[in-house]
């Protein structure tokens, strides 16, 4: 039984090359995958149910495809929290919250998107409260398709600005936050993306060994977590 973790694809209509790529990616790997993780920012941009995802939408059907024979599983991220359970069970993917607690292999492995462990950043973190609050949202429904969509790149354009004059500790996990996560779901391992840091740290917790495992960001390359009865696989992958 094979488990794989991806995070940070970011599909966009705007690279055209990388939705190739994931497709190919999904579509080459299709008989070894039993479950599929994906932990948030799978597309650039989602504004509601009648989003049209162009360019993207045939990276969905991939998805609905594999989901025929294997489960998938999708967490929002700071991109795509907008995304409905409607539009999950249309590409078969079965949303879970974040975080949420799994047991693999005797493991209690625990999976973020990791915005959540960014606490040093308040102004985003007040900012993720209001549009992850029910009635925001139903506020922003109400708006048209073409609002929502000017509304979604001033956003994109407006975190850019800000990512580039953010102090780079600020774009970072708070370890305190990290710490914090592994005590509650006393896990032996958290996955998460978001911070486009790939790397595996092993953090010492009261003399319990943990690690926590940062996904890639998808371009060129990057860097994804296999799980079978053999261990766990950090692996990079090449998308040329
Ligand atoms: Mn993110």
């Amino acid at each position: 039984m094979k488990t794989v973790f991806i995070s940070d694809l970011h599909l966009d209509k705007n690279q055209p090359e990388l939705i190739k790529h994931f497709i190919e990616f999904i579509e080459g790997y299709n008989e070894e995958i039993d479950n599929l993780y994906i932990l948030g920012d799978l597309v650039e941009s989602w504004v509601g149910d009648d989003d049209p995802a162009i360019g993207t939408d045939q990276a969905l059907e991939v998805i609905r495809t594999l989901s025929k024979k294997s489960s998938v599983y999708f967490m929002h991220g700071n991109r795509d929290f907008m995304i409905s359970s409607k539009i999950c069970n249309k590409y078969g993917m079965k949303l879970i919250n974040d975080p949420t607690t799994i047991t693999i292999f005797n493991k209690k492995i625990t999976l973020m998107h990791g915005d959540l462990l960014c606490t040093d950043d308040i102004k985003y973190q007040e900012f993720r409260k209001l549009v992850r609050n029910e009635e925001w949202q139903k506020m922003m429904m109400t708006k048209s398709l073409k609002e929502r969509m000017q509304y979604a790149e001033s956003l994109r354009l407006k975190s850019k600005t800000e990512t580039d004059g953010k102090q780079e500790f600020i774009m970072d996990v708070n370890n305190n936050e990290v710490e914090n996560i592994f005590r509650e779901h006393d896990a032996d391992v958290l996955i998460h993306g978001h911070t486009h840091r790939p790397m595996v740290h092993d953090i010492n917790l009261n003399k319990k060994m943990c690690k926590r495992i940062v996904l890639g960001d998808w371009g060129k390359q990057s860097h994804i977590l296999e799980i079978d009865a053999t261990g766990m696989n950090f692996k990079k992958i090449l998308l040329t």
